[in-house]
């Protein structure tokens, strides 16, 4: 598999003043090239250092793909050091110069003198456009070997790396690469890596990478194949193990099906509508219903009932209910979903009524305690929860949970 190793320059990013968005951009985005990343590391504006890490990283990696200090200033200066290291010189490209000249004009800007700096690139190099900024960006072949240099502004960098850098290396690469995402719910990000550890241990290829979102566990599993039918054949027998393992948990594949996505999307498939009777979520689950596009066919009520009188108004719990049990008790969340239910004429409704915290805890009632209850027409269901975390995390979970619980009802 073809290497890499990403450099990334600045000062700014070595001393913490600016995240380093660019490694993190360009390093999600190497697998899908069929390119392995090895290294990865940040250098200041020196041009030494800078010099000592090429030589390190040309006797490493395939590629070497850098950003930032392509500038007109005089702390800018990787061009001028990666073309020493790769005994090139730098010779002016008149088509740069009209390119940023115009580019200048259309911005009502006038050419410098430290612009035209800009203009010189290596010889025979393959030039990068850059629409959106001055700097041209290059490619350095020597070899089989690749130096590829982007301008450190995000807003640059980006459009460059997909236009030109990623189909560059996908076709250096000579690799197809399938991928397939595994979404999961309702167990820890640890956890899941672990029971499936001998197949995320030494593995190359397929790859099998966790990560997890607030509340959600993500596999992506790929394959760089010489073919496609290859390539997807190492995925699907890769996912088929995982199924194997962790079926119990995945929810649903691909890159944008949350957890809310599904719902929604499960909902129209059976004709379904729902309904939410929220009190320590505070109307979450209502967002993450209406974050997916078209959520209206399936969602037109959510009450937010944080106080007894709103939960005994709008949904008819009764006040007896609340005095004896509390209004976090299996009891209340019970007559929240049944109220919300009759009161929207929904499909389906669920209830959260929980301890978010921080305060408000007691030893038999603690920070965390949730009740999420679920009622449609076979009846009512009340699931008593246990949340880890800070306020924030609790109602997250909370709301997830919920989600989750609608899913497991309607499919
Ligand atoms: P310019 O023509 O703007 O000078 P340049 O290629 O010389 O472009 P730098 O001078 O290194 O780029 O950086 C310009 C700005 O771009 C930085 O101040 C910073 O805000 C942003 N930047 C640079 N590198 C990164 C990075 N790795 N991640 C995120 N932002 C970055
Ligand atoms: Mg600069």
């Amino acid at each position: 598999m073809l290497t890499a190793e990403i450099i990334c320059v600045g000062t700014e990013l070595l001393m913490g003043q600016v995240l380093n968005t660019n490694e993190h951009y360009i390093a999600s985005r190497l697998t899908e090239a069929g390119v392995a990343l090895n290294h990865s590391s940040v250098v200041g504006d020196n041009p030494e250092r800078l010099k000592e890490l090429l030589n390190l990283a040309k006797g490493r990696a395939d590629v070497i793909i850098m950003t930032g200090g392509l500038g007109p200033t005089d702390d800018d200066l990787t061009k001028e050091t990666v073309s020493a290291a790769f005994g090139k010189k730098l010779v002016f490209h008149p088509e740069c110069m009209e390119k940023m000249v115009s580019y200048l004009k259309e911005a009502g800007r006038n050419l410098t003198k430290n612009n035209e700096k800009q203009a010189y690139l290596p010889e025979g190099c393959i030039v990068i456009e850059n629409n959106n900024g001055t700097a041209p960006g290059c490619i350095i072949e020597d070899g089989l070997k690749a130096a590829i240099m982007l301008p450190g502004p995000p807003r640059e960098m980006v459009p460059m790396f997909n236009e030109t850098v990623l189909p560059y290396l996908k076709k250096k690469s000579g690799m197809v690469l399938k991928s397939r995402v595994l979404r999961l719910f309702g167990i820890g990000e640890s956890r899941a890596a672990l029971m499936c550890d001998s197949l995320i241990k030494n593995q190359t290829n397929p790859t099998i990478a966790p990560y997890a979102k607030e509340g959600e566990v993500t596999f992506r599993v790929t394959a760089s194949g010489e073919s496609e039918d290859e390539a997807q054949r190492m995925v699907d027998e890769a996912c088929e193990k995982m199924y194997e393992i962790l079926g119990e948990y995945i929810y649903a594949e691909g890159d944008d099906n949350s957890m809310a996505r599904v719902v929604v999307d499960t909902l129209k498939k059976k004709g379904l509508t729902v309904a939410t009777a929220e009190s320590c979520t505070g109307g979450l689950i209502g967002k993450m219903i209406t974050e997916v596009s078209g959520a209206s066919e399936v969602y037109g009520f959510g009450f937010i009932t944080y106080a007894n009188e709103a939960k005994m108004q709008l949904l008819g719990v009764k006040k007896e209910t609340l005095d004896t049990f509390g209004a976090v008790s299996e009891e209340t969340a019970r007559e929240m979903a049944e109220g919300a239910r009759r009161a929207s004429g929904s499909d389906i409704a669920v209830s959260v009524t929980g301890i978010a915290g921080p305060g408000g805890g007691t030893e038999e009632k603690p920070v965390g305690l949730v009740y999420i209850g679920v009622n449609d027409k076979l009846g009512t269901e009340v699931f008593r929860f246990v949340q880890h975390g800070d306020r924030e995390r609790v109602r997250n979970k909370s709301a997830l949970c919920a989600l989750d619980i609608i899913l497991k009802r309607i499919r």
